[in-house]
């Protein structure tokens, strides 16, 4: 079966891989493959078999219990199976029971020590053994990239990335994690090589946003999707909102399959929009830190006598700011109205925190 994924990871196209977050137990285990396994599209399953949770005394899997139906489903339904590794002996008994290939969460493929002990375990095995490596939180390329080397370094054979989304602060409007399209982008130029999936389950974080940003994967010619799906989702021990039912699923494939550019150019749309009003968000935040500034401001000024206007520093900023024209490509009259708008508000809110002492 090893053989079989590494041929849908060099060639089925769009390659489509789900499965549960987590396996929860046998009944929901092969409930959900044998409703998977009906969709004409799903080329292998991913299985969560110990589950990295960001607090303490949530479901973290089954751990060996879950591994021991791996061989069983996977000679039932004839699909490879993949699961999560975060630790060596993880990887040895994963192997143990025949599993097809690992993917490396967001949280460990940001940890240089780890993923160089992950994968030189995983080569030593056998260097063909596909290794799904998720792009780590945090929007920094070089991170992921880092990732990346250190498994050739290993002389592993068959990568794939997967495009999750990065965290985001404050965070993305309508979506757990941003999806940052330039960054995943940029990363797909500097592998052209290697396939990309996007993970739109944790991208979303919603059932609802699963079928947009599979289109927006679609519009960006992705080489295809890793989602989660249980059979009763809204009963899932974690990620409960944003897992699909297989029905669900399939309805959504069926649409990735059949929606034409006019389609894709709506989600995207809807996705830029989503953009824009977390940018605008972060727009107003810096405002209001910047006004929280220049009223400590005022009261230095107050104490020390200075007058609140002060025509060189006023120039000085209005320069400053208008030699970033170039840097941010903005209008220097833009610039300039902005600046005059900030600078006039500033004023009056350090008026008033003066009058105020003064009351
Ligand atoms: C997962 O795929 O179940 C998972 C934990 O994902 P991530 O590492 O991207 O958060
Ligand atoms: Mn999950």
């Amino acid at each position: 079966m090893r053989t079989t994924l590494i041929r849908h990871i060099k060639y089925s196209r769009p390659l489509i891989i789900a499965g549960p977050c987590s396996i929860e137990s046998r009944n929901q285990f092969f409930s959900t493959v044998e409703a998977l396994q009906k969709i004409p599209h799903i080329h292998a399953i991913r299985a969560g078999v110990w589950k990295p949770r960001t607090q303490p005394d949530c479901f973290e899997g089954l751990g060996q219990e879950a591994l021991s139906w791996f061989k069983e489903i996977k000679s039932k339904y004839s699909l490879p199976i993949i699961t999560e590794v975060a630790d060596e002996s993880q990887v040895m008994a994963a192997l143990k029971s025949e599993v097809d290939g690992f993917w490396i969460g967001a949280r460990s493929s940001v940890n240089p020590f780890l993923l160089d002990s992950l994968f030189n375990i995983i080569a030593r095995y056998n260097p063909q053994i596909p290794v799904f490596i998720k792009n780590p939180l945090a929007p920094d390329l070089k991170l992921w990239i880092g990732a990346v080397l250190r498994a050739k370094k290993a002389k592993l054979e068959n990568l794939v990335l997967i495009h999750r989304g990065f965290a985001a602060y404050p965070s993305y409007a309508n979506l757990r994690s941003e999806p940052q399209w330039d960054l995943a982008l940029k990363m797909r130029q500097q592998y052209p090589e290697l396939p990309m999936l996007i993970d739109p389950s944790h991208m979303a974080g919603s059932r609802e946003m699963i079928l947009p940003l599979s289109l927006c994967a679609k519009h960006y010619q992705m080489d295809g999707i890793f989602v989660e799906s249980h059979i009763a989702p809204e009963k899932a021990l974690t990620d409960r909102e944003q897992q699909l039912s297989p029905k669900a699923l399939a309805d959504v494939l069926e649409q990735y399959f059949q929606t034409d550019e006019a389609g894709e150019d709506f989600s995207v749309l809807a996705d830029y929009r989503s953009l824009i009003d977390v940018l605008d968000q972060r727009l107003l935040q810096v405002l209001s830190e910047r006004m929280q500034v220049v009223e400590k401001i005022a009261l230095i000024k107050h104490r020390q006598g200075i007058s609140l206007h002060q025509e060189s520093r006023f120039k000085q900023m209005l320069q400053q700011w208008q030699g970033n024209m170039d840097k941010y490509s903005l209008k220097e009259e833009f610039l300039q109205s902005l600046f005059e708008l900030i600078h006039r508000e500033s004023l009056s809110r350090q008026e008033a925190k003066i009058i105020n002492i003064k009351d």
